[in-house]
This record gives structure tokens, sequence and C-alpha cells, in this order.
């Protein structure tokens, strides 16, 4: 079998399964197992590819065409700048979080030497790209997750910023460490009914901890608020991502622990996604 004939094979598997991109999800499968890039794909599609590897495709499909997601197989998602390592331990990152970044690029294009809380970091995605931009700020990271710490300083490594960086285990409500110039969160904050009605691929495979708001997927939401009040330091900014439902609610909570509001931001899908404010 040459490499053209196992990736056609393998889209077709997926086309079956109505997949959005199969012929592309399949390529990168192919370059994960044999360990190429895509151009190396294009200029060699008539070798041939050895039993075990075949092998190692053909599972890799099977368990997409299971609806895995691609960055879960292929342990890797770009987001802003560069690639993240994931895990099923993360939340894949996603498009509308570079918004967050994008945001907070903004803000910080004349400051120095800014302290930044990141409160359920994570892979480290939105923290681990304002470092990799801005090199003489610092960031902390929480999250309750060990796995996610582990993923985290991994990428922080991978782009060289690990020195700049804390992480700690915690939970948001028993954090109390330190007071930051800026706080960044993306919490859950699906309604815990709604769960099963996301993506299969993120419904099945994403972790829930990353998703789970609660009833009215609001609970995160308010302890992350609760505390960003008290560990920010006056003037201090607050970038909050929310569910597409949650503007009114959200600028209410924030209103009570005594944050002004400077904007909410819509996503690619003009969907309210990322409320931006300040500690007054
Ligand atoms: N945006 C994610 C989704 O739609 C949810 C992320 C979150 O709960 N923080 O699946």
């Amino acid at each position: 079998m040459n490499i053209q004939l196992a990736i056609n094979q393998g889209a077709q598997i997926l086309k079956n399964k109505s997949y959005l991109n199969p012929y592309l999800d399949s390529e990168i499968l192919m370059s994960k197992v044999i360990n190429k890039d895509k151009k190396y794909l294009l200029l060699n599609a008539q070798n041939k590819i050895d039993d075990k590897n075949l092998n190692l495709f053909q599972k890799l499909i099977n368990e997409r065409s299971k609806g895995k997601p691609v960055s879960y197989l292929t342990n890797k998602k770009l987001f802003w700048n560069s690639e993240f390592f994931v895990t099923e331990d993360t939340l894949i990152p996603r498009p509308d979080t570079e918004l967050i970044v994008e945001n907070i690029l903004n803000m910080t294009k004349n400051k120095n030497k800014l302290s930044i809380l990141d409160i359920g970091i994570g892979s480290g995605c939105i923290l681990l790209s304002i470092l990799s931009e801005r090199r003489d700020f610092y960031g902390t990271g929480i999250d309750v997750s060990k796995n996610c710490l582990k993923i985290a300083n991994m990428n922080a490594s991978n782009l060289k910023v690990h020195t700049r960086l804390k992480l700690y285990k915690s939970n948001v409500d028993k954090f109390t460490l330190g007071k930051y110039d800026l706080i960044v969160s993306n919490p859950p904050y699906i309604k815990k009914h709604f769960l099963k009605y996301l993506d299969k691929g993120v419904a099945k495979f994403e972790p829930k901890i990353a998703l789970d708001g609660g009833l009215d997927g609001l609970s995160e939401i308010r302890k992350v608020i609760k505390k960003s009040s008290e560990l920010i330091k006056k003037n201090g900014k607050f970038i909050l991502e929310i569910g597409f439902d949650q503007k009114n609610k959200v600028i209410n909570l924030l209103n009570k622990e005594g944050f002004y509001i400077n904007s909410a931001q819509k996503d690619l899908a003009d969907n309210d996604r990322c409320i931006i404010c300040t500690k007054i």
C-alpha cells in the first residue's frame, strides 16, 4: 500500500461518517504516523507505507471515525502564534479564545512588567501566548487538575517562557497568593444539562470539569469573579470568557464585586464571548 492510497482510504471512511474535512484529517493523521510534514506527503505520495505504520494509521482513522478530535489524536493544536501540546486532560484551545489574547495584547502595548493570573490555566494557551509576546511580563497559573499543570509547564518550556511562570494546584476559592495587575479566565460555563447537546467531539472527549458550569452555567464564573475581586490590584484589568447568553448576568455579578465594565466582545460567530473590566 502506498501513502496516497492509505490517505484516500482513510478519508473515505471519515467521509462516510460525514465528518467535515475527511481528506485533511486523514492527511494530518498520516503526517503524525510517519512523522513528516504535508510537503513530504505530496512529494512522496507513491512511497510504500510499512505494515506497522499502516496499522497505526488505520487505528487513528478508526478513533477519528468514532468522533475523537484530531487534536487529541495528534496531541497538538495551533493557537495564536504557537503550537500547544494537548491531551484529553485539557480543553482543545478554541479560535474564539484567541479574542482574549488579542484584547490583552492590545491593552498592554505600553505596559511593563505586568503580573498576570490565569484562573484555570488548562493547556496554558491564553497566559503562555501573552508571556511569549510580552517578554517582561510574569505569569501565575492555577488549576485543579495536576495533569493540566504538567501540560501547561511543558508548553511553557516549549515556548521558552517557563522562567516567568509559576503554577499552583488549587481550587479557585482556596487560592490567596499575590496581587495581580491583570487576571484572565476561561472558566467552565456550560449549563450542566446542556453538556450532552454539545458537538459530539466535545461532549464525548473533552474534559467535563473544564466545561461544566453547574445548573445555571454560572457556578464557576461566580467563584472566579469573587476571587478576582480579592486578588486584583486597584485599577487592574479582568478579562473573562463567557457563554453566549451570559453577558447581562455576568455584568451584574461584576458590578456587585466592584468592577467597571470596559467592553463586551463578540466572537467569530457573533456571540458575546468576552468581558473586559477594571477593578475600581
Ligand atoms: N467554548 C467552549 C465550548 O463551546 C466552552 C469552554 C468553557 O466552558 N470554558 O465548548
